[in-house]
């Protein structure tokens, strides 16, 4: 039988970015954005207040955009500093590009593992989803889920009876399936 887990954020996720002020590379996003209309262009930001000192930081979402390119919908979230917006936006790869920034996502997860009937079993299939592109390592998440220790999850993998069709030995974002055989 397969199970199902799921890694699921709780909250947004750091920014990792230098700041000018107090050198720190923590911000959170502010959920405030800043929008500039000049006749027919646009600008738009997504603010960002420094962890350590509060300095705020823009991150550049629109650049002189011709207003009639961008959607309207997009238009009014931004204008009502919309919260699910921020989470969409943070993890856009474009933006994350153009921002040069990254995300730091300890502490911003959770594993939900539906409870623990499963791990009796002696064969444990689970099927791993991802709610956000959180990155995590799976040996990481199988120790949580199974409750056991990470040395205890390489031994499993080093002796084949934890395997999956992807590394478990990195980090992964995406979905994945591993089967445990004790
Ligand atoms: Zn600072």
């Amino acid at each position: 039988m397969l199970s199902t887990w799921v890694v699921a954020p709780t909250c947004l996720p750091l920014v990792r970015r230098r700041c000018h002020v107090c050198g720190s590379d923590r911000f959170r996003a502010s959920g405030k954005f800043r929008v500039n209309a000049n006749h027919k262009l646009i600008d738009a930001w997504l603010l960002v207040l420094c962890t350590s000192c509060g300095a705020t930081a823009k991150l550049t979402l629109l650049e002189r955009a011709n207003v009639r390119s961008v959607r309207p919908e997009l238009l009014d979230r931004l204008h009502d500093n919309d919260l699910g917006l921020t989470a969409e936006l943070l993890q856009d790869p474009v933006v994350r590009r153009r921002n040069r920034i990254a995300l730091d996502w300890d502490d911003a997860w959770r594993l939900d593992t539906g409870g623990s009937d499963h791990l009796d079993r002696e064969v444990i299939d689970v099927s791993v989803r991802f709610a956000a592109r959180i990155p995590v390592r799976p040996v990481r998440l199988i120790a949580e889920g199974c409750r056991l220790s990470r040395a205890e999850v390489e031994r499993l993998v080093a002796e084949g009876k934890l395997v999956s069709a992807v590394r478990l030995g990195g980090r992964l974002s995406g979905d994945f399936t591993f089967t445990l055989k004790r």
